[in-house]
């Protein structure tokens, strides 16, 4: 018998401090045009091998990686 307990620990107000200096990419929707850091507000949806970022507001598949 096995159990897996995969529990998602979903970060939901994780805000980390301005940091001025340090550019992160951004990313843009192509279908909306919503914009956000490579790490930022879009969802992030874990496929077989590798993680898609998915737009919050329009939910198209932005990128993978
Ligand atoms: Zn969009």
């Amino acid at each position: 018998m096995t159990s897996i307990d995969s529990r998602c620990t979903a970060a939901s107000a994780e805000a980390p401090p301005p940091t001025t200096g340090r550019r992160k990419s951004l990313l843009f929707c192509p279908t909306c045009e919503f914009e956000s850091s490579a790490d930022g507000n879009w969802i992030v949806r874990a496929t077989a091998d590798e993680r898609e970022l998915v737009c919050p507001d329009c939910r198209s598949t932005v990128a993978t990686r």
